[in-house]
């Protein structure tokens, strides 16, 4: 979760119109090259002759939480008021709905998302809690009905089973562990995540909490906050530092034994914004084994403001490729939580942009972004 852009004057709408035209151009002359090449992907956007789907692997995306509140105005977040134009029967499920991500436009690909439960800063203790059961039970519930479709997956002989099936594999994932106070719940709640299947989780969201604190304070972790992430690491759920500030980015180094991921960040010698990572902080990551996720929000693309291009995610690719290698970049596109290019949703819209990494930096590594490196990451494979 990124937030969702507000127009809040005229101008501001104009202008966002006059960026997603020249987007929009832009993304038509990637289809027209992309025409004049080889035989273009068919609607699906998937393989042609009979090759294997392509793999996918996203380690973000913000679409249970906007599910579930697209229709709730009393809890925080922007859900709410952003999607108060869309019937709520387009957004109410998993298989098909009017978001970024649906099992619809995933059938096509081998596709394996995160789904994170975002928990609001607004919300502390019990009430979090109260937020995660509620999601998480969502998750559930649509997991039943879409079992022919969805399969939940902990580890890499479940990845390759889903596959296997034809279906899209689902992780479930934590983005804002408020839910986590010093007191005696703390160890239960930990305990219930991992039995929940939860693989991963951010400490923090953009605010401080128990933990530690997002880049609206510059306070570090707490002595609870590295209490947790030993804890979260004793139970195989992967330390998430997307949204720690820089200083506590310093102290999880000291506190993690096991490689964490930034699961959406990009690169702050690209576009400024803290939520974006130091190449310094690139280096350790990578350095740990550790993997950072693609962010397609618009704010952490440019510094401009204007509305991001395919060259825009290019460039934050290259540097992260530069500075952590080949090992540590995937994807983490926060769909469903922030506000992405035109051309890059609904979800299947990423064949574009695997086509032009492709292209500028060869199949194979290409694919390492799609799959392979958070697959290593997250499930060994
Ligand atoms: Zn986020």
């Amino acid at each position: 979760m990124s937030g969702f852009l507000t127009a809040s004057s005229v101008e501001e709408a104009l202008a966002l119109a006059a960026a997603d035209a020249a987007a929009n151009a832009n993304a038509a002359d990637v289809q027209t090259e992309r025409a004049g090449a080889a035989a273009a992907p068919g609607a699906a956007g998937v393989e042609t002759d009979g090759a294997e789907a392509l793999r996918v692997l996203d380690l973000h995306c913000d679409t249970l939480d906007r599910l579930v509140l697209s229709g709730d105005p009393t809890v925080p977040g922007g859900f709410y008021e952003h999607n108060a134009g869309v019937p709520r029967a387009r957004m109410s499920r998993l298989d098909d709905n009017d978001g970024d991500v649906s099992l619809a436009r995933t059938a096509a690909f081998r596709w394996c998302q995160c789904f994170a439960v975002f928990v609001p800063d607004q919300l502390r203790g019990d009430a979090a809690w109260a937020l995660f059961e509620r999601v998480r039970g969502f998750w559930e519930a649509e997991r039943a009905r879409c079992a022919d479709k969805l399969a939940a997956v902990r580890d890499g002989e479940e990845v390759r089973a889903a596959f296997a099936a034809g279906k899209t594999a689902g992780v479930l994932t934590v983005e804002g562990c408020s839910f986590l106070e010093d007191d005696a719940a703390a160890e239960v709640r930990l305990d219930a995540l991992a039995a929940a299947g939860v693989r991963m989780a951010t400490l923090t969201w953009n605010a401080p909490n128990a933990l530690g604190s997002g880049h609206d304070t510059d306070a570090g972790l707490t002595a609870f906050g590295r209490r947790m992430v030993r804890g979260l690491e004793a139970r195989g759920i992967a330390v998430d530092a997307s949204h720690l500030n820089d200083a506590g980015f310093r102290d999880l180094l000291d506190a993690a034994e096991l490689p964490f991921a930034c699961s959406h960040s990009n690169a702050r010698a690209v576009c400024g914004h803290p939520r974006n990572l130091e190449d310094w902080q690139l280096r350790e990551i990578a350095a740990r084994g550790g993997v950072v996720g693609l962010n397609f929000h618009r704010g952490f693309l440019r510094d401009d403001g204007a509305d991001a291009t395919p060259d825009d995610l290019l460039r934050h690719a290259d540097r992260i490729l530069n500075v952590a290698g080949e090992g540590a970049l995937a994807l983490g596109s926060d769909y469903d939580g922030s506000d992405v290019p035109s051309w890059l949703t609904p979800c299947d819209a990423v064949v574009t942009l695997h086509e032009r990494f492709a292209g500028a930096f060869g199949r194979a590594t290409a694919d390492r972004i799609f799959f392979g490196n958070a697959a290593r990451f997250l499930f060994g494979l």
